[in-house]
């Protein structure tokens, strides 16, 4: 990579705020239903129709602002952006302009450095095409989700710091439980500016906008790409164009969508539909109150307690729920060690099979505890532990019943195991003669025999012990 220059990003976010009802109607925000069942006058802009501002959208959007590090202006009001595309009746969105909801805050990434955060306004979420062979359908139904757009300041310097930006605002706002954030399902999405200068510079570059990543792996792997096309372009004497491009992902290339000359000019003038709006302090005290532990401080405390690593970490607090479960069987387990290896080994092995992951597990705190104690105290086994927890994973069956049920529990005593090891040690001479040669693969296959003789019970420890002092004898 050419180091004589730099490289400046800035982000737009989309994120759909989740509430039951439109923004600006009583229409359902239900995702996936049969086209155009979600939809009234109000959102298929039937004329003389007037729209009514949903205050729980205004709870949503403050309580973001305000973990955002915005100010909140006292009073806001809503502007109307004019332009015309089939899947907006209205030929105009209700979107903030002049007086955003939230203005000048910052958002944290892990490396601690504050990427500015411009703006955070409300607006309206334009309908669907679906295009088939030779003519479109539209679908309101997405007509008036109420959208909060995120606009960063040009603060990220590459696009692996878009990457992580993009993650700690998801999971931000998964924490303040504002958006389910699910990309495929379009609840966020991202658009990029990325510009190209001299290091040094003051001025920024021209500036390009990127298009149509649908993953955070999309928009970095697109500003790495326009990164080395704009850095190619410099050095070799081009030009940048003002421009939006559009991601390819099959091509892995971004491709000119509009120049400059075709850009909108929207027109925007205040909503002659809605009144302004105040924001009391009352409204910013009372979503105070739902902001939890944010992401970055339980990493940080984390790290200092529980002797994880990094990437441990970073997969238990993915997911605040989860993060949550595991401090809770953390502080009843005996052994804090097994437990945590339990945690981020079977257990989540476990539950990456489940169709909605964590949120299907219905297993309680205390039944969690009782199979791992179980297991450290030579109980069940490895195996047996496992099952017991796949069948208590998603219906909380007490471990004892199953363990019952299946008659689980571990043959440590030497008496048990005794007549099965002499009968392994008889019937696998070879595996016994390559063992005494130094082969310790051939001692993990007796050990199995053991395990299969037994059907999965035997404690391997025991086991083990056992066949080598028959066979050393
Ligand atoms: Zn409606």
């Amino acid at each position: 990579m050419n180091n004589e220059f730099e490289t400046v990003i800035g982000l737009e976010v989309h994120v759909q705020l989740k509430t039951k009802s439109k923004i600006f109607c009583a229409c359902s925000t239900e995702f996936a239903c049969a086209p155009n069942t979600n939809i009234c006058p109000i959102c298929s802009a039937y004329p003389g129709v007037l729209p009514l501002f949903n205050k729980k959208v205004l709870e949503l959007a403050v309580r973001t602002a305000v973990v955002l590090n915005c100010s909140v202006n006292d009073r806001i009001y809503f502007e109307r952006k004019n332009y015309f595309y089939p899947d907006l009746p209205k030929a105009y969105q209700i979107s903030q302009y002049k007086k955003p909801l939230g203005e000048n805050g910052w958002l944290e990434i892990s490396s601690g450095k504050k990427i500015g955060i411009t703006r955070a306004h409300l607006e309206e979420d334009a309908g669907k095409l679906v295009h088939k062979q030779g003519y479109s359908l539209v679908d309101l139904n997405r007509t008036g989700i109420p959208l909060l757009e995120i606009v960063s300041e040009p603060d990220i310097s590459d696009p692996q710091e878009a990457f992580d930006y993009l993650t700690y605002l998801k999971l931000i706002l998964q924490y303040i439980e504002v958006s389910d954030c699910d990309m495929e399902k379009g609840f966020l999405r991202c658009d990029a500016n990325i510009s190209t200068r001299k290091k040094g510079e003051k001025q920024l570059g021209v500036k390009v906008e990127l298009k149509n990543m649908n993953s955070f792996r999309g928009v970095r792997d697109a500003l790495f790409y326009e990164e080395k096309r704009q850095r190619e372009v410099l050095s070799s004497g081009g030009k940048i164009f003002q421009e939006t491009r559009l991601w390819d992902v099959d091509k892995s290339k971004t491709i000119v969508m509009r120049t400059k000359e075709e850009a909108h000019d929207y027109r925007y003038f205040p909503e002659p539909d809605l009144l302004d709006f105040y924001v009391h302090n009352e409204l910013i005290d009372a979503q105070l109150e739902f902001i939890p532990e944010l992401p970055l401080s339980a990493r940080s405390r984390l790290l200092g307690d529980y002797g994880l690593s990094e990437k441990d970490i970073d997969v238990l607090i993915a997911n605040k729920s989860m993060l949550r479960f595991y401090e809770d069987v953390y502080n009843k387990a005996d052994d804090k060690r097994k437990l945590t290896n339990w945690f981020l080994g079977p257990f989540l092995e476990q539950i990456n099979n489940l169709p909605k992951g964590f949120s299907d597990v219905t297993i309680s705190v205390d039944n969690f505890v009782k199979i791992v104690n179980y297991f450290c105290a030579g109980k069940i086994n490895n195996v047996a532990a496992k099952k017991v927890l796949s069948e208590s994973l998603t219906t909380d069956k007490d471990p004892d019943e199953i363990i019952k049920e299946k008659n689980l529990l571990q043959i440590s005593g030497t008496n048990e195991l005794e007549c099965v090891v002499d009968r392994v040690i008889s019937e696998n001479s070879a595996a016994v003669g390559e063992y005494l040669n130094g082969a310790d693969k051939a001692m993990q296959f007796l050990i199995g025999q053991v395990m299969k003789e037994t059907k999965g019970k035997a404690n391997p420890q025991v086991s083990r012990a056992l066949i080598e002092e028959k066979i050393k004898k």
